[in-house]
């Protein structure tokens, strides 16, 4: 949406902010705080009062270059103050000064508490910030939106002993006299409201490790020292990455990755003081698996991404939201390719743009981009479709123009709106303009309709192969929606091997020699499924070239979609499993596989239970032969993290009595490799009793490390017993589980083969207590383990519940779990006729 002075949401443009000073004192004890604000405004048409957001703040006084104001109106529903001038203001420069009050909340929003037990036992608080999308409004009146972009002069008043950070350096530190210091920090670049942070408490900074000049540091709360180094490396590893991606410097004057305890998202690009999870920031590299360090690093190059992508060149209104995080995401992958080859991050991409694929293959998907008139419009698009399906898209047009040219591209769209906003078309016409391709036309069908299609792979009677294509979806119905689809196909011939590259629209055969074989999707980039007719899978299958992982991932990957849209049977998906298991050795094709096998084994029938079990062991069988249950010395993280998900799918979806018994000795023994001691725990908790509940519930509690205590913690959610379960609820709400952790257990819970339905009852009892101790934007993430409750009688129930409590927060996301559920309640139905 462009600047529309119809919109409510907007503030009018009479005056514009340029600079702020803000100082705030917060108090750590009584939970407020109180706080001035000048700032060197710009009238730019005269007016009698200044409009400006505030929310849940009082503003005690105020004066525009020295005139008392006459009064002040709050309008509640839109966050905003109405200063009343008593006169007018001419044009020009002015200053506006603000006295103000506010209370430090736990909702982990605008300025908000955090607490954590010392090494001494003793409860301490942090108080910090959270300002995306609009709650910089909660900790200062400011104009705030994205577009309204000024420097900010943060000093903050603080008690002598705790330590302070926002997103400028430090730059002075005096004594007040009454056992605080005022501590000033430098003026930040031009920026957007969103990106301030300022954060004070009982915190440690490792010494700053100069990259490029900046100096870089992890922030943390007291004692966790120990835990910073693999942070700080990726974290330097990332920053002089992207100053060479984007070929331009770090736009701030010092960098603080810092740790939270109580934080509602992931983490936040906050302009020189980036917040995070502790569990993203603070690990022990020996005993963390790749797979947990692979996500701290993720977010940690996303987050770097966003200090160009986001901080410095910003979006004009909050519906460009997903072209920043989009592109962070395509970011991640990038940074962490280059940072650990080894883990070969694009073949795990694949295992992520599944999951946006599973929703955008729901009639109640949404186009990436849409209108978005206020900002709680905007909330929803913080999802899969976003993340997963945007940075897919990104990904397919980089591949389509060329790495280096699209670089190209990026780099004169970064300089050319450098501290400026943006929309959408803005970066595919930097593209173009540098690239000579369209690629606004191509990205236009990809990004302003929900949805994707199926590529469909036709042989003729006269050995031509035909592709076209139409709109996939779960529920078999389908439109005329159409895609410029960017096809790359391998093709074998009776006389040698090409790769054919073209824009399907309509339905095109492939011309050249007759194929003997057809791979589409070779290049495994493209954000389609593919189907293949007739012989054709076969004849790929068996006359075809050796697929590489992320090829053989995109066949398993577009097979199950087929099974799960009734376009191919459950038996068929088995064999075709099989087929694929003898050989292979890749870890994220495994990991798919065990999903695909997990998800058949919640829906088998009891009767036919122990059938799948034998097929599961056979086809976990020959991978295991090769992997076995010993690492060895210095090999690649992937074989052992590939060692940990055989051992949990032999034990726990193929119930191998030994695989069960030598889990439990694992766990039970000191230095084990971590990728196997954290599927032995899955697999003890997946199959054990009481006494193994107490030991990993008291493991939760005294874990030396945020990653530790996750696997515990959710390790909880799958005992097959029901009073075990109800522990697990219970410790949702009784203080035991972190808000911000609490919807992820819940969402465990649910999807726990035998008492999902448990879970499920005391969630709609307690609905109330649950809305009000979770971060909003969690609980339509927590319904996604309603889609685990597929009979048609839960289907009813749940539907039922959230017709008459509906999450205003996320309808979309709750209306796309509703339709998840009520496939699946289909796809078990099937599932129990083929393997009864
Ligand atoms: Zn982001």
């Amino acid at each position: 949406m462009a600047e529309d002075s119809s919109n409510p949401y907007r503030l009018p443009r009479g005056v514009v902010p340029r600079r702020y000073e803000l100082r705030l004192e917060p108090d750590l004890e009584a939970f407020t705080f109180a706080g001035t604000v000048g700032v060197d405004i710009e009238v730019l048409e005269p007016v009698d009062d200044i409009v400006l957001n505030a929310a849940e703040l009082e503003i005690n006084e105020g004066d525009l270059d020295g005139v008392a104001l006459a009064g002040i109106d709050y309008d509640d529903e839109h966050e905003r103050a109405v200063l009343r001038l008593g006169g007018s203001a001419s044009p020009g420069p002015a200053r506006l000064n603000l006295s103000f009050t506010g209370t430090l909340n736990d909702q982990l929003r605008g300025f908000y508490r955090s607490t954590f037990t010392d090494d001494d036992g003793d409860e301490r608080v942090i108080a910090t910030t959270q300002f995306e999308s609009t709650n910089a409004r909660r900790a200062f009146p400011c104009w705030d939106e994205p577009d309204l972009k000024a420097v900010f002069e943060v000093t903050l008043v603080v008690p002598d002993n705790l330590m302070a950070v926002s997103s400028g350096a430090e730059i002075s530190s005096q004594a007040t006299g009454d056992g605080r210091r005022a501590v000033s920090f430098a003026s930040t670049m031009e920026m957007s409201t969103y990106l301030l942070a300022f954060i004070v408490g009982p915190l440690e900074a490792t010494e700053p490790v100069d990259v490029n000049g900046t100096p870089l540091r992890i922030v943390h709360p007291i004692g966790k020292g120990h835990l910073t180094e693999y942070a700080l490396d990726a974290g330097a590893f990332c920053l002089s990455f992207f100053e060479d991606y984007f070929a331009i410097d770090y736009p701030g004057d010092k960098l603080d990755l810092v740790a939270i305890p109580d934080f509602a998202f992931g983490a936040m690009e906050n302009m020189g003081c980036v917040t995070f999870r502790e569990i993203l920031l603070l690990l022990d590299p020996d005993s963390s698996t790749q797979q947990e360090r692979q996500t701290a690093v993720d977010v940690i190059a996303h987050e770097l991404a966003h200090m160009w992508f986001g901080n410095l060149v910003t979006m004009k209104w909050w519906n460009g939201i997903w072209l920043k995080e989009a592109f962070a995401t395509f970011c991640e992958m990038l940074a962490v390719d280059a940072y650990r080859p080894d883990w070969k991050r694009w073949l795990a991409f694949g295992l992520s743009r599944a999951a946006a694929f599973d929703v955008d293959a729901l009639a109640a998907t949404r186009a990436i981009e849409y209108p978005v008139v206020s900002p709680a419009d905007a909330e929803g698009m913080y999802d899969l479709l976003t993340y997963e399906k945007g940075a897919a898209a990104v990904r397919m047009l980089e591949q389509y123009l060329g790495a280096d040219q699209f670089r190209d591209g990026v780099r004169h769209y970064l300089r050319h709106h450098s501290y400026a906003n943006t929309e959408t078309h803005d970066l595919w016409d930097a593209l173009a303009e540098s690239t000579g391709e369209p690629a606004r036309d191509v990205m236009d069908s990809w990004i302003f309709q929900g949805g994707h299609p199926v590529v469909t792979a036709a042989a003729g009677d006269d050995g031509t192969v035909t592709l076209s294509q139409s709109r996939f979806r779960y529920d078999g119905q389908t439109d005329d929606a159409r895609w410029q689809v960017p096809v790359v196909a391998a093709v074998g011939t009776d006389t040698g091997e090409r790769t054919d590259r073209l824009v399907l629209e309509d339905p095109v055969a492939l011309g050249g020699d007759r194929p003997v074989w057809v791979m589409v999707n070779s290049g495994a980039d493209g954000f389609y499924r593919v189907a293949y007719e007739g012989e054709l899978l076969d004849r790929l299958l068996d006359g075809g070239p050796d697929l590489d992982p992320l090829q053989r991932y995109v066949l398993v990957d577009d097979q199950w979609a087929l099974t799960v849209a009734d376009r191919l049977a459950v038996a068929d998906y088995l064999g075709f499993a099989e087929r694929m298991a003898i050989a292979e050795d890749d870890l994220a094709v495994w990991r798919r596989l065990a999903g695909t096998l997990g998800t058949l084994d919640h829906m088998v029938p009891d009767a036919g239970q122990a059938g799948l079990q034998a097929r599961v062991r056979a086809m976990v069988g020959p991978a295991w032969g090769r992997v076995g249950w010993e690492p060895v010395a210095g090999e690649n993280d992937r074989i052992g993290e590939l060692r940990g998900v055989l051992a949990r799918t032999l034990a726990v979806g193929g119930n191998d009595a030994e695989a069960i018994a030598r889990c439990r000795g694992l766990m039970a023994a000191e230095g084990v490799d971590p990728a196997l001691a954290a599927a032995a725990i899955a697999v003890v908790a997946a199959t054990g009793d009481e006494a193994d509940y107490e030991e990993i519930h008291q493991r939760y509690e005294n874990a030396p490390t945020p990653q530790l205590e996750l696997r515990y913690l959710m390790a909880l959610t799958t005992f097959d017993n029901p009073a075990l379960m109800d522990r697990t609820l219970a410790a949702t709400l009784d203080g035991t589980v972190r808000s911000q952790d609490a919807g992820f257990v819940l969402r465990g819970c649910l999807e726990n083969r035998n008492h999902g339905p448990r879970a499920w009852a005391y969630i709609a009892e307690q609905w109330d207590e649950i809305n009000q101790r979770l971060p909003s934007a969690i609980v339509p993430r927590m319904l996604g383990g309603i889609s685990a409750l597929s009979t048609p009688e839960l289907a009813t129930e749940v539907d039922a519940f959230l017709e008459a409590h509906p999450v205003p927060q996320g309808p979309l996301i709750v209306a796309q779990h509703l339709e998840r559920q009520r496939i699946n309640v289909q796809l078990r139905r099937r599932v129990q006729e083929a393997l009864g």
